[in-house]
C-alpha cells in the first residue's frame, strides 16, 4: 500500500508508504486522492500527512518522465488537498523535494523537523516543478527567496525553512506537533493557493536570470522557471498552473531532460558488478603513502567516513608537511561551517602520520599516493609488504603507470588493485578502481567497497596509458594542439569549449593544474611513441620558458597578481613560429570546427576504450567524462551525446578529418560498428 490512513476521532492520519524515500509514482498519487476523498466523507477536522521510513517524499518517480502521464496527476491531487475543507497539515521530516515539497505546499499548514530537507531541485534534471511548485512557493515565501531556490534546485534545512516562511513552525516532532495545534488556528489558515505572490521588480528577475545564464550556462530549465514565476505575480492560480504544467511536460522530453536523467540513473547504478560476490577487506583502519595534494585529500576523505588513516611519508620533515596538509582541509572545513569543532577533533584524533611503515601495520588497505615514477611506487609496495598483513589489499593512485608492472614487485600480485581519485580528493566523487592483469575479486570487491564508505562514485576500468578519463583527456588536448598549429589561439578553443558547456577550457585547466605534470607524462612516453604519428612541441616550449601555469603565474595565459587570467600575445608568437617550423599551413577556424574536431576526437577515443573493454558500458564512461573532468552534465556525458549526433555522422566526420590526418583519425571500430548497424553507442555489445 503506497499510501495508509488510519482515522482517530476527528484526526486523520495519513502516511506516504513507498519505499525506501516514497517517491511519487502512480499508485502514491492514487492512494492521496483516495485519502482526500475517505478525510471528506468521514468528516476530519485535519488530516495529518507524513512519511513512512526516513523521507517525507523526495520527489516524483523519475522513471515514469519517459512515459505518457497517468492520471490521477499530482497537480489535480494537490488541488483536491489545497480547497478540502479538512485541513492537511504536513509533518514533515527527511527529504521533502520535488513534488514532496509541492504536496506540503498544497497543505494548509507546514511543520518540519529541524534537520529535514526542503526544496525543488526539478532544474537538476532539466524540467520545471510540474505540481504547482512555481506558482504556490512565490506565493508563501516572496518572489525573492522563490527565485533563489526555484532556477538553482537548492534546497534548504528545516531550520532555515521556518525562517523564510516555508514552513509554520519546526520542531523534533512534527506529528505531536500537528496533533498540538490549535482548531481555531487551523480553521483561519488561508490556502497558500489563494495568497498573492506580490510585486517584484524587474531588476530582481533580470539578476536572477543573469545567475542562471552564467552559473547554469546552456540549460533551459532554469530560465523557464524564472519565467514561471514571473508569471505567478499577474496570473491566477488556474492560470499559472496550466502554464506551469505545459512547460512541465514540454521539457520532460527535451534532450536536456533525458541527458539529466540519464545521469541521474547513471549514478544509481554505479555500484559492484553483479559478478563481483567477493568480500572486501574491513576498511577500519586505512594507510595512505604520501602526504602531498592527493594523499592529503584521500587522508581527509578517509576519516570523513569515520576511519581510522596512518599517513607514511619519507621523513620528518616530509612528515610536518603532509600533517600541515591534513590540518589545512581540517580547517577548511570548520571555516566553510561543513564540521564543527566536535567532528574537526574526531578527524584529528583518528589520524596519525609517520616516517616509519611499521606503524601502519595494522592498516587493512593501504593507498598509495606517492610521487608518480615507477621507480618510486615499486619501492613503496616493496616495504608496505614487508609490513602489512598477508590479507591487506595494496591500491595505487596512479594516473598512468601500468598497473601490472608496478605488481611485478609484489610476492602476491593480486593484492594490488588501481584507486584513482581525482582532486582535490576530499571533494571529488568520481573514483576509477582499475583492474590489473592480476587484481583479485577481492582487492576489487575492497574498491567497491571504500567508494561507498566514502560517497563516492565507482567507475571499473582496465589498465592502460591513462585508465578511462586521463586518456580521453590526452587525446583532447593532442587534438586541441593541433588546432593551434593550424591556425586557432588557446583562447577561441577554451572559449568554443565554455560555449559547449564546460566550466573552463583545456588551457584554462591545464594552467590550473600545471603544465609540468603532462610535460612529465610526455618524455614518459618518449620512448613508446610513434615515431610517424605528430609530435607538437608547443607545451615543450612553454615549460622551457617556465611557463608552468598559475603557479608561475604564466602559462598559456597571464595571471597578473595571482588575480584572472589574461591573455598573453605571446603565445600566438610562439604558437605561429612552431607552426612555420613544421611548415603547418594555418587558416582561422569557427567556434563549431573546435567543437567538432575536439569532440570528435574524444569520442573516438572513448569508442576504443570501449571496444578495449578498458571501460565495461558508456554510461561509465559518461560518468566520467562528467564528474572527473567536467563534461556539461546536462549534455549527459561524452557517450550520450555522441549518440545524439548518431554513429553515422561521427563516421562521416572522422572519415573526413582523416583525409588531412590519416594517423590520428582511424575510426573505432564501435564506431564503424554502430554506423553499420544503426545502433547506439548505448546498445552497443561486443
Ligand atoms: P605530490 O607531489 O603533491 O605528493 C607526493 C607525496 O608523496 C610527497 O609529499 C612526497 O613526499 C611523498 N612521497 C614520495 N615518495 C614517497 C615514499 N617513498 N614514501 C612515502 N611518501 C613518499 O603529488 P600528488 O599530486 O599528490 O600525486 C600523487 C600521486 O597521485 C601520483 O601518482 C599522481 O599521478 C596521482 N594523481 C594525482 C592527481 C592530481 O591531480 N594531482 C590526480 C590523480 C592522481
Amino acid at each position: 500500500m503506497a499510501v495508509s490512513r488510519v482515522r482517530d476521532g476527528i484526526y486523520g492520519y495519513v502516511t506516504l508508504d513507498n519505499p525506501p524515500v516514497n517517491v511519487i509514482g502512480r499508485a502514491v498519487r492514487q492512494g492521496l486522492l483516495e485519502a482526500v476523498d475517505w478525510a471528506e466523507a468521514e468528516g476530519l477536522e485535519r488530516v495529518i500527512l507524513s512519511g513512512a521510513g526516513r523521507a517525507f517524499a523526495a520527489g516524483a518517480d523519475a522513471r515514469e518522465f519517459d512515459l505518457p502521464p497517468e492520471p490521477p496527476h499530482l497537480p489535480e491531487v494537490l488541488d483536491r488537498i489545497e480547497r478540502s475543507p479538512v485541513a492537511w497539515i504536513a509533518a514533515i521530516h527527511g527529504p521533502a523535494l520535488g513534488g514532496g515539497a509541492e504536496i506540503a505546499l498544497a497543505c494548509r499548514y507546514r511543520i518540519a523537523r529541524p534537520d529535514a530537507t526542503l526544496g525543488l531541485p526539478e532544474v537538476t534534471l532539466g524540467v520545471v516543478p510540474g505540481a504547482g511548485g512555481t506558482q504556490r512557493l512565490p506565493r508563501l515565501v516572496g518572489i525573492e527567496t522563490a527565485l533563489k531556490m526555484i532556477p538553482t534546485g537548492k534546497p534548504v534545512s528545516g531550520m532555515a525553512a521556518k525562517e523564510i516562511g516555508l514552513v509554520d513552525a519546526v520542531d523534533d516532532d512534527p506529528v505531536a506537533c500537528a496533533e498540538m495545534l490549535n482548531s481555531e488556528w487551523l480553521g483561519m489558515a488561508v490556502p497558500v493557493g489563494e495568497l498573492n505572490s506580490g510585486d517584484a521588480e524587474e531588476a530582481l528577475f533580470d539578476a536572477a536570470r543573469q545567475v542562471a545564464r552564467t552559473r547554469m550556462r546552456g540549460q533551459q530549465a532554469p530560465l523557464r522557471a524564472i519565467d514561471l514565476v514571473a508569471l505567478s505575480r499577474s496570473a491566477p492560480l488556474a492560470a499559472g498552473l496550466k502554464a506551469e504544467r505545459a512547460v512541465f511536460l514540454e521539457l520532460r522530453q527535451s534532450d536536456q531532460a533525458r541527458a539529466l536523467r540519464h545521469v541521474f540513473f547513471a549514478e544509481r547504478g554505479a555500484r559492484v558488478p553483479g559478478w563481483l560476490n567477493a568480500d572486501p577487506a574491513p576498511l577500519d583502519h586505512v594507510a595512505v603513502v604520501g602526504g602531498g595534494t592527493m594523499g592529503a585529500g584521500i587522508a581527509y576523505a578517509l576519516l570523513n567516513a569515520g576511519l581510522k588513516v596512518t599517513l607514511l611519508e619519507t621523513d620528518a620533515d616530509a612528515v610536518a608537511r603532509a600533517r600541515a596538509n591534513v590540518e589545512k582541509i581540517v580547517e577548511a572545513s570548520l571555516g566553510r561551517g561543513l564540521i564543527d569543532a566536535a567532528g574537526a577533533q574526531t578527524r584529528r584524533a583518528g589520524f596519525a602520520a609517520s616516517a616509519d611503515y611499521a606503524e601502519a601495520a595494522g592498516a587493512d588497505l593501504a593507498i598509495e599516493a606517492a610521487f608518480e615514477s615507477m621507480e618510486v611506487k615499486q619501492k613503496v609496495f616493496t616495504r608496505l609488504q614487508s609490513v602489512l598483513r598477508p590479507g591487506a589489499v595494496l591500491a595505487s593512485n596512479t594516473s598512468y603507470l601500468d598497473l601490472d608492472r608496478i605488481a611485478e614487485v609484489l610476492d602476491d600480485p593480486a593484492r594490488l588493485v588501481g584507486l584513482h581519485f581525482f582532486a582535490p580528493a576530499h571533494v571529488m566523487k568520481l573514483l576509477e578502481i582499475v583492474r590489473g592483469a592480476a587484481s583479485s575479486d577481492r582487492a576489487l570487491a575492497t574498491g567497491f567497497a571504500l567508494a561507498k564508505a566514502l560517497r563516492k562514485i565507482p567507475v571499473l576500468a582496465g589498465v592502460c596509458d591513462g585508465f578511462i578519463g586521463n586518456r580521453v583527456l590526452a587525446r583532447y588536448r593532442d587534438e586541441a594542439d593541433a588546432l593551434l598549429m593550424e591556425g586557432t589561439t588557446p583562447w577561441e578553443i577554451d572559449e568554443a569549449m565554455v560555449e559547449f558547456g564546460y566550466a573552463m577550457g583545456p588551457y584554462e585547466a591545464q594552467d590550473l593544474s600545471g603544465l609540468d605534470i603532462a610535460h612529465a607524462n610526455r618524455r614518459r612516453k618518449d620512448a613508446t611513441r610513434d615515431p610517424a604519428r605528430r609530435y607538437i612541441p608547443i607545451a615543450d616550449r612553454m615549460v622551457a620558458e617556465g611557463r608552468l601555469g598559475r603557479k608561475t603565474a604564466v602559462g598559456w595565459y597571464r595571471y597578473p597578481g595571482g588575480g584572472g587570467k589574461v591573455v598573453d600575445p605571446l603565445i600566438e608568437d610562439l604558437i605561429r613560429e612552431e607552426a612555420y617550423f613544421a611548415k603547418a599551413p594555418r587558416r582561422e577556424f569557427t567556434a563549431d570546427e573546435i567543437r567538432h574536431r575536439l569532440l570528435l576526437a574524444m569520442i573516438n577515443e572513448a569508442a576504443e576504450i570501449l571496444a578495449e573493454v578498458i571501460a565495461e558500458s558508456t554510461a561509465d564512461i559518461d560518468l566520467v567524462t562528467v564528474h572527473g573532468y567536467g563534461f556539461p552534465r546536462w549534455r549527459g556525458g561524452l557517450m550520450q551525446y555522441a549518440d545524439t549526433l548518431g554513429a553515422k555522422a561521427i563516421r562521416a566526420g572522422i572519415e573526413d578529418l582523416a583525409k588531412a590526418a590519416p594517423l590520428e583519425w582511424r575510426p573505432s571500430r564501435v564506431i564503424e560498428d554502430c554506423a553499420e548497424k544503426g545502433l547506439r553507442f548505448a546498445d552497443w555489445r561486443r
